[in-house]
Parts: C-alpha cells; sequence; structure tokens
C-alpha cells in the first residue's frame, strides 16, 4: 500500500487561559532546574508549547481514530495555549506513522495518536522498526470505542442469525474490507473468521474511511468497524449492521445485539486509543500533554459527541501515563498467542 501524509489544522487556540495544573508543573520545573541537569529540557518545557504541536494519526483522514482525534484537538490547542495540527500518515496497518513518530524529535511537538494497532504490530511484523514500549512514551488513554459488524445495504442477511449462516455458506465470495494488518478492523476480521471457521477475501484500505466509502457504494460486502465511524451511516440506513463486539449494548444503537448474544462470545473487541510521543520526551512536556488530555476528555463536547458515537472518554486514572502503560503491556501480552494462533504474519 501506498504511504500518504496530509494535513489540517483544526485548533485555533484561545491564548492565556488558566490551566489548573500548571502551578505544580512549574513547581516540578523550578526543583528540576535547582538540581542541575536537563537544564536545556527544563527550559525546553517551560517554554512549552511554542509552535505547531502535530498530532499523527495513522489511518486516513475521515475514519475512527482521525475522528477521534480532531475531537480531543481542539480543546487539548486550548489548554495548552497552542496550535494542534493533525497530520494523517497512512499505511501498513499505522506501523508508517509510528515508525516516523518514535524517530522524531523528542521535543513534545509530534504526538502519535494510536489505538489497539499498537499492541498487536509487535506480534503481526517481524520487521517492525520501533518498540511499542522502548521507544516511546504513553501520555495517557483517550477512549475505548465498540466495534460493528456491517455490511452494504443490499447485503442479504437481515440479521446477525442469518448473517452467520450466509457468510459460512458464502465464504467464498464474501469480502471483508480492513485497514490493513493490525488495524482494528482486521483483529476484528481475524475474529470473526476464526469465530465462523472461514476465510474470506480480505480488502485492504489505508482506514476505515475509505473503506466505509466503499462499503457504501456496494463495492465491498462485509466490515468491522469502530462505532465512531458507522453509527451515522446505521442510523441512516446506508449500511446494515449487525451486532456490537462489547460485552453490553451501546446506547447510541439499543437494537444491535451483542456478539455474545448472538453466540459468538470469542468476537469481543474494544478498541482502545492513546497518545504518545517519542521516548526522550521531558517529562515535564509529558505532564503538560497529559494535563491537556484530561481537561479535554472533560470538555462536555467531547463528552457528548463520543456519547452519539457509541464511545466514552477515558476516566481522569486512565488518562495517565502509568495506565496507559500498564493498558499497553497487558494487550501486547493478551494479543501475542492469539495472533500466534491465527498463524497472521505482515511479512
Ligand atoms: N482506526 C482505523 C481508521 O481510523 C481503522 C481500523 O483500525 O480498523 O481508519
Amino acid at each position: 500500500m501506498p504511504q500518504g501524509h496530509s494535513y489540517d489544522a483544526v485548533a485555533h487556540p484561545r491564548l492565556g487561559r488558566t490551566r489548573p495544573w500548571a502551578g505544580l508543573a512549574a513547581a516540578t520545573l523550578t526543583l528540576a532546574a535547582c538540581g542541575g541537569g536537563g537544564g536545556g529540557d527544563v527550559e525546553a518545557a517551560a517554554a512549552y508549547p511554542e509552535g505547531d504541536i502535530t498530532f499523527v494519526v495513522p489511518f486516513s483522514a475521515g475514519g475512527p481514530t482521525d475522528t477521534v482525534t480532531r475531537l480531543i484537538a481542539e480543546p487539548m490547542a486550548e489548554e495548552l495555549g497552542g496550535t494542534i495540527v493533525v497530520q494523517n500518515v497512512e499505511g501498513a496497518g499505522g506501523t508508517i506513522a509510528a515508525g516516523e513518530v518514535a524517530a522524531a524529535n523528542p521535543d513534545g511537538y509530534t504526538v502519535l495518536m494510536h489505538h489497539i494497532g499498537m499492541s498487536t504490530a509487535p506480534s503481526l511484523y517481524p520487521e517492525l522498526p520501533y518498540d511499542p514500549l522502548e521507544d516511546f512514551k504513553p501520555v495517557g488513554l483517550v477512549t475505548e470505542v465498540p466495534m460493528t459488524l456491517v455490511a452494504r445495504s443490499d447485503f442479504e442477511p437481515e440479521t446477525m442469525e442469518e448473517f452467520i449462516e450466509y457468510v459460512k455458506e458464502n465464504a467464498d465470495t464474501v469480502t471483508l474490507a480492513n485497514a490493513g494488518i493490525g488495524a482494528a478492523s482486521h483483529l476484528c476480521g481475524l475474529l470473526l473468521q476464526e469465530a465462523l471457521g472461514v476465510e474470506l477475501t480480505e480488502v485492504p484500505y489505508e482506514g476505515t474511511g475509505p473503506a466505509l466509502t466503499d462499503l457504501v457504494a456496494g463495492e465491498v460486502d462485509i466490515m468491522c468497524d469502530q462505532t465512531t465511524n458507522t453509527t451515522g451511516q446505521i442510523q441512516a440506513g446506508e449500511i446494515k449492521a449487525y451486532a456490537v463486539t462489547t460485552p453490553e449494548r451501546v446506547e447510541s444503537l439499543p437494537d444491535l445485539p451483542t456478539t455474545e448474544e448472538a453466540g459468538l462470545p470469542e468476537l469481543e473487541v474494544g478498541v482502545w486509543h492513546g497518545l504518545y510521543v517519542p521516548t526522550e520526551t521531558p517529562d515535564e512536556i509529558v505532564q503538560e500533554l497529559t494535563g491537556a488530555l484530561q481537561v479535554a476528555l472533560q470538555d462536555q463536547n467531547v463528552i457528548d459527541q463520543l456519547a452519539e458515537l457509541g464511545a466514552a472518554p477515558s476516566s481522569e486514572e486512565e488518562a495517565t501515563p502509568e495506565a496507559h502503560l500498564e493498558r499497553l503491556e497487558q494487550q501486547i501480552e493478551l494479543w501475542r498467542p492469539i495472533i500466534e494462533q491465527a498463524g497472521v504474519s505482515a511479512d
């Protein structure tokens, strides 16, 4: 797949806003400066941000990761008193973007938004040019998003029960869209095929934004994708939906059964998202970003928009580097045996 870069400025700052956590950060900075060492870092952190901050999204514009990023970028920019520019760096299931951010200047001006794919890539990509644990500092968790099992509007099955039967009987002709190896849509599709005991023809895109466009146009049959991307089209009747992949039903799509209700308990995925910076980024800057993330996640517009899309912001405890690191470590361990057993590799 070709890799692409596209930029878009989203956040226009309201300068000079009070930051409740800024006093604490400043106190830490003063102490660090007195202790000698790292003076340059401390000065850089004190002045942060002085220019545009780039939030790198590893999938296409208009897709679910892009949606969540743009939603939090604006209140984060306001809180930081700077401008956040969103850049989409597509390709290889999100690993090209992660590789670029791992190698970027560790100055707080390049931040990666990534999802569950950060934890699965080490098991899927033997030549991964970065280590998710060694090469990044986590900033905090952002949100966890349910997935939906969807199809083009004229796909024959009407219910989840019929869907299971139809896909099993027609496995040689059904096409399954995804956003590349390691994307959430790929992982969910993998679990679906395992659960049904079928092998479908997979059609990779650079994000589920363009994949959804093709699904609406009837170019591809089915897809597993996040509610942040599919809710509008489901509600408008532009695509069919069969189930959600969470243990509980989703409030904004109350008629959809869970995969567990439909007899596929093994098809359970919640797509968690987090922000990362290169590992040498000064802790003081990470602290600034974490503080701004926490404020953004309490923004009523963010809460309301996520709720409309079937998701919720991470809690204050989750939106911390510590909780984020714990989730990343736990998920790397969780997915490794699943991926090994499925025998999937990006080779
Ligand atoms: N999150 C990806 C996107 O934004 C899709 C995926 O992971 O499946 O397009």
